[in-house]
């Protein structure tokens, strides 16, 4: 019996971040829709801390933003301020001292910060706060963060541009005292981090979907090198670093980030389906029908049906409820063929020729499960387009991306991987055709897990086992 694969040979999301001053309304729960808005970012913990202007309260657990809050907790959390988070993490180090907000004490009170990103210079951090007498608990560089910030004295503003200087990497952080909320980002601008206006307020989130989703009209986006601080009348920014080389993640466009978020300008969803329309240009295949893996792969999937003149079809139902924190089905029912994510419409598939749309290939594990599945459900012909180039080269800047070793084009050329992962054929979008589908000079972008060109240097020592390991040891994000 066919293996059915139970995730996507994806990257793995990072992290999303919210914030809100909203005096008068209920910003715990308009930070619980914003986190909410952001859980495909992160679903192993999530975390909301509010300011009522004389003391910060944080909540923070593992799971699901909908598990770990509830109406009781929800209303136990009044104040004027908050911020949230939702997290991923690599698995060992997804305990309950790497959730976030992390928050220390600061002056009389709390600091609370909610982090994006990962940073390259951790273990300078690390000896630095270290030599404050800062004994840290977690294994986060986030944690790492908060201290440099509970150590400095005046404003929150003030101390997030002296901290800033010191960090380097990718971060979209927002932060809380009693009585400031700050929110600022990396001079490369790595991560995504935009600014909306509400009724009464205003709000900051990794992206424009958790606008949407709390009644928020987008505004600006937090300038690479920026810090904000906002208030319920207005946002006062200081350029704390000279924004350099903008580098926005490719990864976004192509995976990360929701299809109905807008960033650069572009909603999502379109940039997808152009990265489809290219790819049907660049690699033309004979085909019955086109068929988008679910769900980010159907953008593309239809831009590419949409070029190429051959009908879109959904072949592959994805149950949607099914979560990374869900109960695993066990050796035993795993091999009676349990269906927990995906499951092949045979009616759809049988006798004919698929082209199978996703947005990238990892180690190509799960890859090779998805052809087979599809082969098992009657597919004559299994052809695999990809929307992104190969990857090739591992991220240091957040998103958990394999050791080279683990990346399969990294090690084979195109026709081994296709060999490999039991397709017909196998073609992915260029460089070059990416860029177009995007509309916009690669310059403004970090597409080093592609290139090996990283925009913010990486040390030597910094290799994929720094991100993973213990507490005790190098932190993460
Ligand atoms: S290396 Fe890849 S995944 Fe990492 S920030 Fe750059 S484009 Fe994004």
């Amino acid at each position: 019996m066919q293996e059915i694969p139970e995730e996507r040979d994806h990257p793995e999301e990072e992290c999303g971040v919210f914030g809100v001053v909203a005096p008068g309304h209920e910003v715990a729960r308009i930070t619980f829709f914003g986190l909410h808005a952001l859980q495909h970012r992160g679903q192993e913990s999530a975390g909301i801390a509010v300011s009522d202007g004389q003391h910060v309260m944080v909540q923070r657990e593992l799971g699901l933003v909908s598990s770990v809050f509830d109406e009781p907790a929800l209303r136990s959390m009044e104040g004027g301020a908050a911020i949230g988070h939702v997290r991923y993490s690599t698995t060992g180090a997804n305990k309950w001292d790497n959730a976030q907000p992390v928050a220390l004490p600061r002056g009389d009170g709390l600091v609370a910060l909610g982090h994006n990103g990962n940073l390259t210079n951790s273990d300078a951090l690390r000896r630095k706060v270290e030599s404050l007498g800062h004994e840290l608990r977690a294994t986060t560089d986030s944690e790492l963060i908060t201290a440099l910030l509970s150590h400095e004295p005046g404003s929150l503003l003030d101390a997030v541009c002296n901290v800033m200087p010191l960090l380097q990497g990718a971060y979209s952080i927002v932060t809380l005292t009693e009585h400031e909320l700050v929110a600022f980002r990396d001079p490369n601008g790595v991560r995504p981090l935009v600014i909306g206006r509400l009724e009464g307020g205003y709000v900051v989130a990794s992206e424009t979907c958790a606008l949407d989703q709390v009644g928020a009209v987008l505004d600006r986006e937090v300038n690479p090198g920026e810090a904000v601080r906002i208030t319920a009348n207005g946002v006062e920014s200081r350029q704390a670093l000279r924004p350099v080389q903008r580098a926005l993640c490719v990864f976004e466009a192509i995976y990360f980030a929701r299809p109905d978020s807008i960033l650069d300008g572009q909603t999502v969803w379109e940039n997808r389906r152009d990265m489809g329309i290219v790819l049907a240009t660049e690699s033309p295949v004979d085909a019955d029908i086109v068929v988008g893996l679910p769900d980010s792969g159907t953008p593309a999937a239809i831009g590419f049906a949409q070029e190429s003149g051959i009908p879109y079809s959904e072949a592959v139902v994805r149950n949607r409820y099914v979560g990374r924190s869900f109960i695993q089905p066990g050796q035993e029912l795993r091999q009676l063929g349990v269906k927990l994510k995906f499951n092949p419409l045979k009616s759809i598939i049988e006798g004919k020729r698929l082209v199978v749309v996703d947005d990238s290939i990892v180690r190509g594990t799960t890859t090779r499960k998805t052809v087979d599945m599809l082969k098992e459900a009657g597919a004559a012909e299994v052809h695999l387009r990809i929307s992104s180039p190969p990857i090739t080269w591992p991220c240091f800047y957040g998103i958990d991306m394999a050791d080279r070793d683990d990346l399969i084009a990294a090690n084979m050329d195109v026709a081994a991987i296709a060999a490999h992962v039991g397709a017909d054929s196998l073609a992915y979008l260029s460089l070059d055709g990416l860029q177009r589908a995007m509309g916009r000079p690669a310059s403004g972008y970090c597409r080093a897990c592609f290139t090996g060109e990283y925009p913010i240097p990486v040390p030597d020592a910094a290799g994929k086992e720094r991100f993973e390991a213990p507490a005790g040891a190098a932190p993460s994000r």
